[in-house]
């Protein structure tokens, strides 16, 4: 049984990964500001006497003594065995809103976390993105490829905060010889993601619940590979436990393509809905393409996806009709 520290745990991936560890036996503490995550994400754990809730911001320093470590019926270290660092707005609405706060929570709030998990002898995996390609032109997307990133675009703050959250991955490896993990993750949906939060999963399946019109962006010429939920968790673990030479960067995403209209295409044949598609203008420095190579996670981690677009968007949209009150 081990202690895990998930920060952004209340997120809509995060708390995914907090039911997963949970019930693999662990211990979680999980720390979250509530920016854009809530507690309904995780409000059905706080019975768990394995689980904790702390409301707090990364970017302020955290410290986890034995008071706020202590688990009932336990005489165990009070030592966190892992981090798992995901606290970050991920949608471009949300890191946009307070740019600034972006960098910090990738840059500060990456140090708070690292001088943590060094004080602790724990390791540490940090959240990255595709993002850090920015708009590419190496397709697919390997590893070894340095992105095509606007430093002075709206979409900086994210791109460019999350590659120095890297770099200061691989200098606290480099300088104090900490277990480090970077996990470079594609276009990720499911169940829980955020009504509000902009991103195309979550737009397209309220508007067509709601028989609004769907909003594509640009052409829809555009590609994403989308990434279940559930087969994220799995890599991004199995990333977490797997030799403590394996660093990463690794990409861990859906390898199949889809263009945005495309998305919204199934996205339509699957709720029914008879909402129109209308075309609005495309976001500046929006990526024109983009697909993971995940051959490094297949062969460093025995991991690739396992579920279909159709059939996680079909988890994913009864997931969206019970939180709406939705009547077919
Ligand atoms: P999310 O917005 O649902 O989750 C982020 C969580 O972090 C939220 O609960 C939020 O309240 C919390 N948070 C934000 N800033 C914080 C701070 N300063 N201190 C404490 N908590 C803070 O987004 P998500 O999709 O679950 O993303 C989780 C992580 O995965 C993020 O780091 C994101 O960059 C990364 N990621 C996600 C995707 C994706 O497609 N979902 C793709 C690439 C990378
Ligand atoms: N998009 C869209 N309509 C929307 C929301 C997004 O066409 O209502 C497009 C967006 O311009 C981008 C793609 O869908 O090309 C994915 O956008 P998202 O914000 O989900 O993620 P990211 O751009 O960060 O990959």
């Amino acid at each position: 049984m081990k202690k895990i520290l998930i920060t952004g745990g209340a997120g809509f991936i995060g708390s995914h990964l907090c039911d997963y560890l949970l019930k693999k036996g662990n211990r979680v503490v999980c720390v979250d500001d509530l920016f854009t995550g809530s507690e309904d994400n995780i409000k059905h754990l706080f019975g768990n006497a394995n689980f904790k809730f702390i409301k707090h911001d990364i970017v302020e320093p955290l410290f986890l003594d034995d008071t706020v470590l202590s688990f009932p019926r336990t005489r165990e270290s009070s030592k966190i065995d892992q981090v798992y660092n995901l606290a970050c707005p991920a949608s471009p609405i949300h890191y946009q809103h307070n740019a600034v706060h972006t960098i910090k929570a990738n840059t500060v709030g990456v140090i708070n976390m690292l001088g943590l998990a060094r004080k602790h002898g724990a390791r540490i995996l940090q959240a990255s993105t595709s993002e850090v390609y920015g708009d590419p032109e190496v397709h697919p997307q390997t590893e070894e490829y340095r992105g095509n990133v606007n430093p002075i675009g709206p979409r900086a703050c994210y791109d460019e905060g999350k590659r120095c959250a890297e770099t200061l991955f691989f200098d606290y490896h480099r300088m104090h010889g900490m277990e480090i993990k970077v996990a470079r993750i594609f276009n990720t949906y499911g169940p829980r993601m955020s009504f509000v939060d902009g991103r195309v999963v979550s737009n397209f399946i309220v508007q067509a619940l709601k028989g609004e019109d769907i909003t594509i962006y640009g052409d829809g010429s555009q590609t994403r590979s989308f990434c279940y939920v559930d087969d994220l968790i799995i890599g991004l673990v199995k990333l977490m436990d797997s030799d403590k030479n394996i660093t990463g960067p690794i990409n861990l995403g859906n390898p199949k393509e889809f263009t945005i209209k495309e998305l919204a295409e199934e996205i339509l044949v699957i709720t029914g809905s008879k909402s129109k598609m209308v075309y609005r203008n495309l976001p500046e420095d929006d990526p024109k393409q983009r697909c993971p190579d995940i051959a490094k996670a297949g062969k460093k981690l025995d991991w690739s996806p396992k579920i279909n677009l159709d059939s996680g968007l079909r988890k994913t949209i009864e997931d969206f009709k019970i939180r709406m009150n939705y009547a077919d």
